[in-house]
């Protein structure tokens, strides 16, 4: 057997066409274009690329976007003050601080610190519970999107067993509860699960956010499972890879996810789509 491969270039690629014709209409009828707050600390060089990705589809779906790029001495209470004057701005629909922060920063505390209804990441604390009890609004944006890419497939998620490895707050965890809304039977594994093979190996999706090169042996993978890699591994020969040993698991899977190429664009798409809805969220509240 050999794997069908989801794309998630092609389908971020759709998404991002879709919102381009939603947001032209809504210009048309004389609406503001959404508008999106990037707050870049520092000079990080994934952070860097992560960051003018984003712009670039923000230019790509017609966002404004506001680019804050500050140095990384940059104070806590600094971060607050340009948070705060974002938070108040009618026309700032979105905001969203790239991670990872300066040592001085309290990223708990940022995150807290945006509003809820711009937190177009959907890490606050309020967006994470509002999936937990199944009325999402701002959902995060890398599981999200990775739901997405599972509906592309149009295989049924109710009732499948989804393993996810790694339980961190902005990806795992709520990989783990849009996998529970989906429907599925839903294991959470991480650096302390006791039989991390047999776990995966019992599994119809497997969904891996450790981010360790060749943690997820090929060979553990079920006949016909679902694999999606949202891991980003840099390599010693300056080459990417994602969590899964991708061609053994290839032959083993039904569908997988390439890395680069899979998760990582549908994040970005999503991130377009969760600015759209914070605008027209917003625009319903005040009217
Ligand atoms: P993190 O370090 O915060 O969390 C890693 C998680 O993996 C932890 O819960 C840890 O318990 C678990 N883990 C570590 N070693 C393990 C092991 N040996 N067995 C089982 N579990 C183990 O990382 P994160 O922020 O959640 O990111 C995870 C990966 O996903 C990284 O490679 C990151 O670059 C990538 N990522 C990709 C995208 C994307 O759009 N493709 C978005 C976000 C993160």
């Amino acid at each position: 057997m050999s794997a069908q491969i989801i794309n998630g270039k092609v389908i971020a690629e759709e998404l991002l066409l879709s919102l381009k014709a939603q947001i032209d209409t809504r210009i048309a009828q004389g609406k503001r274009a959404p508008c999106l707050a990037v707050i870049l600390i520092g000079e990080d060089p994934a952070s860097a690329i992560y960051v003018r990705n984003k712009r670039l589809a923000c230019d790509k779906v017609g966002i404004t976007s506001l680019a804050y790029n500050l140095p990384d001495t940059t104070t806590e209470a600094e971060l607050f003050t340009l948070i705060n004057k974002l938070n108040t701005d009618d026309t700032v629909d979105g905001i969203l601080v790239q991670s990872p922060l300066p040592a001085q920063i309290d990223e708990k505390l940022i995150i807290e610190g945006i509003s809820p209804d711009k937190d177009v990441d959907g890490f606050h604390p309020y967006n994470i519970g509002r999936l937990a009890v199944r009325q999402p609004t701002l959902r995060s944006c890398t599981p999200f999107g990775i739901i997405k890419m599972l509906e592309a497939t149009k295989i049924e998620l109710l009732g499948l067993d989804a393993v996810v490895v790694g339980v961190s707050n902005h990806v795992g965890r709520p990989m783990a509860l849009e996998l529970l809304l989906a429907g599925c039977t839903v294991t959470c594994c991480h650096r302390h699960t006791k039989d991390l093979a047999a776990n995966v190996a019992r599994a119809d999706i497997v969904v891996s956010a450790a981010g360790k090169a060749g943690l997820i042996k090929g060979e553990w993978i079920k006949p016909g499972a679902v694999v999606i890699d949202i891991g980003i591994n840099r390599l010693a020969d300056g080459s990417l890879s994602g969590d899964v040993e991708f061609a053994i698991a290839k032959a083993h899977a039904g569908w997988i996810t390439p890395v680069p190429g899979g998760v990582g664009p549908m994040t970005v798409a999503t991130l377009m789509e969760n600015t759209l809805l914070a605008q027209t969220l917003r625009e319903s509240s005040i009217s």
